[in-house]
């Protein structure tokens, strides 16, 4: 293709600057990361200095107030380009949670420091070894005394957690069989991270097939001033399910990304890798995978764009950004598996990033939700059929 595959008309200045911060980012930099498991902190530290992690925040608390499709366009063209988004990403919807259901004082003390990049909100405490999807079953209490709340339990997947300041943590506050719905008695607070490590708070990393930097925490009698409680105590699980929308259509957005760099990649070598005396990309047998991948992905795109529309309208958009999430990361596995099918045993050398990027974008077949659960999603709250769990 001569042509970028850039099809989205909006934020085209805002895709331009990034293009050009990713630049200064190429394969050699995520390969030496890849092999040691590093932190992109020099990648990381460009998109905060040029404001792009801080795109949700309104202006009167530092950022730059834009909407949700603009953080689209910035995640979609890092991924676009090569890089990953993923060791930073969630710092753009994790802070959705503070803005609209913390205090005025929390909104103040937080936001304008996590805009400028002092303070690190990365770390989202959701996901636990024993309860997995069903969120509601999670064991991690922490039990009042005085002013303070005092947390025992465990967290497995905290991506970014050595690399954060802060975490927003989900909590039992009540005791499940104490609670009318297994949905009340949940409570969301802020860690500060910097406080609470090594007195009560332990992080241990888990390596992973790609380099995505998550983590196992312990809370072992860790205090957590009561101050740090966002909103009502027991009504954390709406908080959080609140910010899930915006997370689907940004990973959503970042799969697109992928699906792209993966099929700029797949015809730029199938035009140029002759074998029989003629391109490879003459024969359909390898065209028609690459072709059926961005058919795909331009679908996908669609329903993302019409997710952000929806929720930059303050309109329910559940629908939208599960499937646009789930059909996204459709779209971008099987461009990555087009990719790797036309270059042949090159796809599987390292220097060509495809293999790398085959292995980062497979997690979005399963995280931040997984296919099973955006389908039962559909089946229940879309088409009106039982619940299946
Ligand atoms: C690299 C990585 C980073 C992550 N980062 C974070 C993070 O920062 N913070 C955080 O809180 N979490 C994080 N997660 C956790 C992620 O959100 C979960 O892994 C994901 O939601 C799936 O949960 P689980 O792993 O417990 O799988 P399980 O819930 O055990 O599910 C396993 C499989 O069974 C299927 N399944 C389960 N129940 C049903 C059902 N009722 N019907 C049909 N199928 C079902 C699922 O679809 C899945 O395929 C991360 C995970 C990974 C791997």
């Amino acid at each position: 293709m001569d042509q970028p595959l850039i099809t989205q008309e909006r934020h085209v200045e805002i895709r331009e600057e990034v293009r050009k911060l990713c630049a200064r980012f190429p394969g050699e930099y995520w390969r030496k990361l890849d092999e040691v498991r590093g932190y992109p902190t020099e990648f990381v530290r460009a998109l905060t200095e040029a404001g792009y992690l801080s795109a949700l925040i309104p202006e009167e608390y530092g950022g730059s107030g834009l909407g949700l499709s603009a953080a689209g366009a910035i995640l979609e063209t890092v991924h676009a380009e090569g890089c990953n988004g993923a060791a930073c990403h969630a710092q753009m919807y994790i802070m959705g949670t503070i803005l609209r259901h913390g205090s005025e004082q929390q909104k103040q003390a937080y936001l304008p420091k996590i805009a400028s990049g002092e303070l690190r909100l990365q770390a989202f405490g959701v996901t636990e070894p024993t309860s997995g999807t069903d969120t509601t079953s999670l064991r991690t209490f922490a039990r009042r005394e005085g002013d303070r709340y005092v947390v025992n339990g465990q967290k497995i997947w905290t991506s970014r957690a050595e690399h954060s300041d802060l975490m927003l943590l989900l909590a039992r506050t009540t005791a499940r069989n104490e609670v009318r719905r297994k949905t009340d008695g949940l409570s969301t607070f802020i860690v500060d991270m910097r406080e609470t490590l090594g007195r009560g708070l332990t992080i241990r990393p888990i390596r992973t097939m790609m380099n995505h930097n998550s983590c196992e925490v312990f809370f072992d009698n860790m205090q957590v001033p009561a101050a740090n409680l966002v909103g009502e105590e027991g009504r954390g699980f709406r908080y959080i399910l609140d910010g899930m929308n915006a997370e689907r259509l940004l990973i959503a957005s970042e799969c697109i990304g992928d699906a792209k760099w993966f099929t700029a990649k797949s015809v730029a070598y199938v035009k140029d890798r002759h074998v029989f005396g003629r391109p490879i990309g003459q024969n359909q047998g390898v065209q028609f995978p690459i072709a059926r991948a961005y058919a795909q992905m331009r679908a996908a795109e669609l329903l993302v764009r019409a997710g952000c529309e929806k929720f930059e309208a303050g309109q329910p958009c559940g629908e939208e950004a599960n499937m646009a999430k789930m059909l996204a990361a459709d779209a971008s596995w099987a461009a990555a598996e087009a990719c790797l099918q036309s270059h042949g045993g090159f796809g599987f050398a390292e220097e060509y990033d495809v293999e790398r990027k085959y292995r980062e974008t497979r997690l979005y077949q399963v995280a931040p939700i997984s296919t099973n659960l955006v389908l039962s999603y559909i089946a229940e709250h879309v088409l009106g059929m039982p619940r299946s769990y």
